[in-house]
């Protein structure tokens, strides 16, 4: 630490390192004391834009200055770096997925234990104003009680890049955008067991990972929870979809497009039907206006950047951690859970996991 500010060390100079550059350029309790990429010409844009520039991950280990190394780099190599920088006396932020299977993470979680360091995982998508907004209805039961909820995100671009189409170096959509939605539903129903898990892969574009999944989720206390990414989708179904009892919300995209519609409580005593070319039908008749109401979604913002001002005040004045690690292993075994419910065409009984 210097002047009180915690020192970060950022290994990986990709999207994401850009992105964490960005971000910690509003959080003052925090610097970048340094940047290290395996790969020379990163190491020069790094340089450029005014950072210091380790020339090999031992020198960045080495340097006492350092206190938290965050790793940005493919998903493959998370484990082994985070385990040499805990080795190396430094706490670490390791970038979402944390690793690859909940037994690595458990060997993770070890070094963290016998060497005292701080061990987290950026799962910033907990920030996100979509789902801080689904957050609040269902806490405030604005919906009466919940018993669906979708969360999606479709693109109609494969895979991107190049190691997330590749198996070797943890590629595949369920542990890219998987890991993000997963952990938010597991958040959002953080005292709630699952009890089933069904899920299906597509391999539209990738034959060798995942490039997409749905996955159904049933929770104790009867809410079915659908988690789907697709990157072959023309048009894109909403991002959030929640049905309670009493109202239904929607939030159609990331600019927070939606809306929620309640009932009332007044009742039709006669439903006017809808004519269909086969026949008529009541059941799926429009409601009369006066029986629900449409009201605007609450506004709610995160700021990302709490995430770093947690850790900082983890490291300065040992606050609790926002991102715990006996979360990121539930999320790690739901993942091992829905690889298998897929290769197996299976329901996997849940309950055993979560006692
Ligand atoms: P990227 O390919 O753009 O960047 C990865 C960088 O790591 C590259 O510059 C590469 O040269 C470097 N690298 C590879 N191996 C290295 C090693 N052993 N040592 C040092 N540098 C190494 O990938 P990305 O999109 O930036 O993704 C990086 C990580 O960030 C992934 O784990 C990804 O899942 C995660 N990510 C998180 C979010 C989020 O919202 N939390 C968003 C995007 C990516």
């Amino acid at each position: 630490m210097r002047e009180n500010k915690v020192i970060y060390g950022l290994i990986g100079y990709g999207g994401m390192g850009r992105w964490h550059t960005e971000i910690l350029s509003n959080v003052p309790e925090i610097e970048i004391g340094g940047i290290y990429d395996i790969k020379e010409e990163k190491r020069i844009e790094a340089k450029e834009k005014g950072f210091s520039v380790y020339g090999s991950e031992e020198e960045m280990l080495s340097d006492p200055d350092i206190d938290v190394v965050l790793i940005a780099t493919p998903n493959d190599c998370h484990k082994p770096i985070a385990i040499r920088a805990m080795h190396a006396g430094k706490n670490v932020i390791s970038e979402k997925p944390v690793t690859l299977s909940s037994s690595d993470l458990q060997e993770m979680e070890n070094v963290a234990k016998e060497t005292g360091k701080f061990l987290t995982v950026h799962q910033n998508r907990r920030w996100d104003d979509d789902f801080l907004i689904i957050r609040k209805l269902v806490e405030e039961q604005k919906l009466g009680h919940v018993f669906r909820i979708e969360s999606r995100v479709h693109g109609s671009r494969g895979i991107p890049g190049d190691w997330r189409k590749e198996k070797i170096h943890g590629g595949g959509m369920v542990l890219d955008w998987g890991v993000h939605l997963l952990d938010q539903i597991l958040y959002l129903y953080g005292d709630r067991k699952i009890e089933t898990v069904y899920a299906s892969l597509t391999h539209i574009t990738n034959q060798e990972v995942d490039d997409g999944f749905t996955t159904i989720l049933t929770f104790e206390g009867g809410t079915e929870v659908l988690v789907e990414v697709g990157t072959n989708n023309y048009i894109s179904l909403p991002r959030w979809y929640v049905l309670g009892e009493d109202g239904t919300a929607v939030i159609r995209d990331w600019q927070l497009n939606g809306e929620i519609i309640r009932k009332t409580g007044i009742t039709e005593e006669k439903v006017v039907p809808v004519k269909t070319a086969a026949g008529l039908t009541k059941t799926m008749a429009p409601r009369r206006e006066d029986t629900i109401v449409k009201e605007e979604l609450p506004h709610v913002s995160g700021d990302i950047a709490d995430f770093h001002r947690n850790v900082a005040a983890v490291i300065r004045d040992g606050a609790e951690p926002e991102i715990k690690l006996f979360q990121v292993m539930r999320v790690m075994k739901l993942m091992e859970a829905i690889f298998q419910s897929a290769e197996t065409n299976q329901v996997i009984d849940y309950r055993q996991y979560e006692s």
